[in-house]
């Protein structure tokens, strides 16, 4: 909102100029030399109508909006027209045909009358519309037609609208109706401006705003000027330059300017990106082994403890055996398991009874090989893979880890151990798990704080 009326105090700080600029020309005109002045001036704004089409047909590609194209073929009629008028003031000397005040007067209205047309159906053409380029084609053939047609009745009737001289103008009531259409379109154009960049924020619609509220002005000094205000007449020109220029402007850095600048900067970008990229690229590369290490230990580890999951321990057991059964070696499982966890739970805590899990890993790593695996069972039981261990060498470890715990666990906690080995006690991994559990089983029955080794009727070793 404030700005929106920043905008608004520039603008009509802006407008104020011009029309300041126009009250002092009319005030000095008799010094001036008219006849060249209107001349350049009126080039001037053919000159522009027709870069507003230039600009429109061929930098609109991009974007294909219906709205461009109905604006820009108007505004090629408009350049016509004007050019018409220019060179058709009876002050002039005759270029083509014979000059006359009816065909400058004619000339002047049609091109005013093309130019709020375009303004007012460029409007209300809706932003999404889009062209193809057979619409486009047909566009600027009915806009040359329109034109031309335009062009033949002032040649043939042009003594219906009124005549003008130099500098003043003396416009019949059919002159008159014509401007005040002008100035209803212009108006009607406005408005529909003004929501289109209420609506979508588009800098180009308020831009266009600016250009339809100078132009409004042209042409209701013009409807002033009817009864030969000079005063009003020189307004009428120069508010119609700047609306056309304000016009040239708004197209030429919407279409041409924003795009080019846009992509300088996409082009930095990739030079930017083309120079770093072994950089980027070995970051990339860093970054996914990354994630991939992530995934692999989730998929493969407990979150708590970060001994082995039970489907990742399983797997591995998998391994041992078949590697067990290759080199004809035996190996063992330790199945370990707190005593009285669901107390430490219950009388400490759930976060303790976490350290405690925790710590059992690290006491039992501490007293494991390199090649022996722990994975997390189940809730506070754990499985022990000891390649090439036979139930002696794994009732050895056994011992330093129950003693381990039993000495450095804090709270502290016991904990009770089976032991099954292959090819002992079975000839699978599910056989041999099976017979830890039942030694599991039955040192806990046996007073826990102990291991068992598995024998199909168990006693305490
Ligand atoms: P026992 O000496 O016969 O083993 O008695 P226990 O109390 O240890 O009995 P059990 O082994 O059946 O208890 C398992 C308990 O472990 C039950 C469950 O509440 C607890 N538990 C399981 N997972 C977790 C965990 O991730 N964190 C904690 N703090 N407790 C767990
Ligand atoms: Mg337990």
């Amino acid at each position: 909102m404030q700005a929106t009326r920043r905008e608004f105090l520039y603008f009509s700080l802006f407008y104020a100029a011009v029309t300041l600029f126009g009250t002092g020309l009319y005030v000095v005109h008799d010094r001036l030399p008219e006849v060249p002045l209107h001349l350049a001036g009126e080039v001037l704004a053919t000159t522009l109508s027709l870069g507003v089409f230039l600009v429109l047909w061929y930098a609109s590609q991009w974007s294909e909006r219906l709205e461009h194209y109905v604006l820009g073929v108007f505004f090629l009629g408009v350049a016509v027209l004007n050019l018409f008028y220019a060179l058709s003031v009876p002050a002039l000397p005759d270029f083509v045909l014979a000059n006359s005040s009816a065909k400058a007067l004619f000339f002047w209205v049609g091109g005013r009358l093309f130019a709020a047309a375009g303004l007012f159906c460029g409007g209300m053409t809706g932003e999404t519309r889009r062209t193809t380029s057979a619409l486009r084609y047909l566009l600027v053939g009915l806009g040359l037609v329109a034109t031309a047609a335009f062009t033949t009745v002032a040649f043939k009737f042009g003594s219906v609208l009124g005549s003008v001289s130099s500098g003043t103008a003396n416009l019949s009531s059919t002159a008159g109706n014509i401007e005040l259409i002008a100035a209803l379109l212009t108006g009607g154009a406005a408005v529909r401006y003004a929501l289109k960049y209420l609506r979508s924020g588009e800098l180009l619609y308020l831009m266009m705003v600016r250009v339809t509220g100078v132009f409004l002005a042209s042409t209701v000094s013009s409807l002033l000027a009817i009864h030969g205000s000079e005063f009003f007449n020189y307004l009428a020109h120069i508010y119609k330059l700047v609306a056309f220029f304000l016009l040239f402007h708004a197209i030429f850095l919407v279409a041409v300017k924003e795009p080019f600048l846009r992509l300088l900067q996409v082009q930095e970008n990739l030079r930017w990106v083309n120079e770093n990229l072994d950089t980027l690229v070995s970051l990339r590369t860093a970054d996914l082994r990354a994630v991939n290490e992530r995934l692999r230990r989730a998929a493969t580890t407990d979150y708590l403890t970060g001994a082995l999951n039970r489907r990742y321990f399983l797997q591995k057991a998998q391994e041992v055996m078949l590697q067990a059964k290759v080199i004809r070696r035996p190996f063992s499982v330790l199945m370990m398991d707190i005593d009285g966890f669901k107390k430490i739970n219950d009388t400490l805590g759930h976060q303790v009874g976490d350290q405690c899990l925790q710590q059992l890993v690290i006491l039992a790593k501490a007293n494991l090989r390199q090649n022996d695996v722990i994975g997390r069972y189940g809730g506070d039981e754990f499985a022990v893979l000891l390649p090439q261990a036979d139930a002696q060498e794994a009732a050895s470890v056994a011992e330093r880890v129950i003693a381990a715990v039993a000495q450095n666990a804090n709270p502290p906690f016991t904990i009770s151990v089976g032991i099954a080995s292959f090819p002992q006690h079975g000839d699978s991994v599910e056989e041999i798990l099976a017979a830890a559990d039942a030694a599991l089983y039955g040192a806990k029955h046996s007073g826990r704080n102990q291991y068992f080794i598995y024998e199909p009727q168990p006693a305490a070793v």
